[in-house]
C-alpha cells in the first residue's frame, strides 16, 4: 500500500537517508524506531512532501508521490510538538484543511463534529489552543490530520512532549482510533516500550537505513544485529 524504495537525502555532505526501503500494508500500524538523529523525521517529511528527496520512489495506493505537491498527497501528519494555529479555535483548526480544499461549510462542520467526538473534545470546539493541555492539543492535531481523510497517517513522536500518564492514555486512544478507522499509519518513536505495545510491525532505523523489521515479538526475542539487540533491550 505504501512502498518506499531507495530513498536518499543528503544534508550538506551527510547522507541522512541512505537508501531507505519500507513497505506498509493497508490498515497496518508500523512503528519506526531509532535513536535521535537517525533520520526518522526527515523520512516522514519526505513522505509528506515537506522535504525534497534526492532520489528514490514513494508509492502510495499505486500513485507515485515524489512529483506531487504536499497538498495533493493524501497524507496526514502529526508533529512532535504542537503545531496548531494559535489564532484559530479548535474547530477552525480541524476544519482548516477541508476549507483549503473547498469543502462546503455544512459538510466541514459535520465532519469536524464527528472528529471531535472521536478524540473526545466536543466541548472544546470554540476554545483556542493555548487553553488546552498538551494531550488535548495533540488530540486536536490528530483530528485535524484525519479531517481530509488521508490514505496514510504519519505520526512523528506525537506523545514525546507529554508526561507519562497522559502519554499512556493517549497512545491507547491513538491505537484504538487507528484500528477503528483501519488507517494505514507510520508511527515514529524512540521509545521501545511504546513501539512494542502499539505496533503491528516495528522497523528499526539507524544512520539513515533500516536495520531490521519484524513483529514486536520477533524484534524483542530475536534481534538480528547487535545494534537491534542493544536498542530493544536497553530500556526498562
Ligand atoms: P529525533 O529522534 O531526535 O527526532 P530524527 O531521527 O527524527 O531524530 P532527523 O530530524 O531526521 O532525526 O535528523 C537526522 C539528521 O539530519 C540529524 O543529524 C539532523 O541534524 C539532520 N538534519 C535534519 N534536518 C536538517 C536540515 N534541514 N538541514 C541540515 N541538517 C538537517
Ligand atoms: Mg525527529
Amino acid at each position: 500500500y505504501l512502498k518506499l524504495h531507495g530513498i536518499r537525502k543528503m544534508f550538506g555532505d551527510v547522507p541522512v537517508l541512505a537508501g531507505v526501503e519500507l513497505s506498509i500494508a493497508e490498515g497496518e500500524l508500523v512503528t519506526l524506531l531509532g535513536p535521535s538523529g537517525c533520520g526518522k523525521s526527515t523520512l516522514l517529511r519526505c513522505i509528506a512532501g515537506l522535504t525534497d528527496l534526492d532520489s528514490g520512489s514513494i508509492l502510495l495506493a499505486g500513485q507515485e508521490l515524489t512529483k506531487q505537491p504536499p497538498r495533493s498527497r493524501d497524507v496526514g501528519m502529526v508533529f512532535q510538538s504542537y503545531a496548531l494555529f494559535p489564532n484559530l479555535t479548535v474547530s477552525q483548526n480541524v476544519e482548516y484543511g477541508m476549507r483549503m480544499r473547498g469543502v462546503a461549510p455544512a459538510a466541514r462542520r459535520s465532519r469536524c463534529e464527528e472528529l471531535l467526538a472521536l478524540v473526545d473534545l466536543e466541548d472544546k470546539r470554540d476554545v483556542y489552543p493555548q487553553s488546552l493541555s498538551g494531550g488535548q492539543q495533540q488530540r486536536v492535531a490528530l483530528a485535524r490530520s484525519l479531517a481530509v481523510q488521508p490514505k496514510l497517517l504519519l505520526l512523528d513522536e506525537p506523545l514525546s512532549a507529554l508526561d507519562a500518564k497522559i502519554r499512556k492514555n493517549l497512545r491507547a486512544e491513538i491505537r484504538d482510533i487507528q484500528r477503528r478507522l483501519g488507517m494505514t499509519t507510520l508511527f515514529v518513536t524512540h521509545d521501545q516500550e511504546e513501539a512494542l505495545i502499539l505496533s503491528d510491525r516495528i522497523c528499526i532505523m539507524n544512520q539513515g537505513q533500516m536495520v531490521q523489521e519484524g513483529s514486536p515479538e520477533q524484534l524483542y526475542t530475536a534481534p538480528r544485529t547487535e545494534f537491534a539487540a542493544r536498542f530493544m533491550g536497553s530500556y526498562n
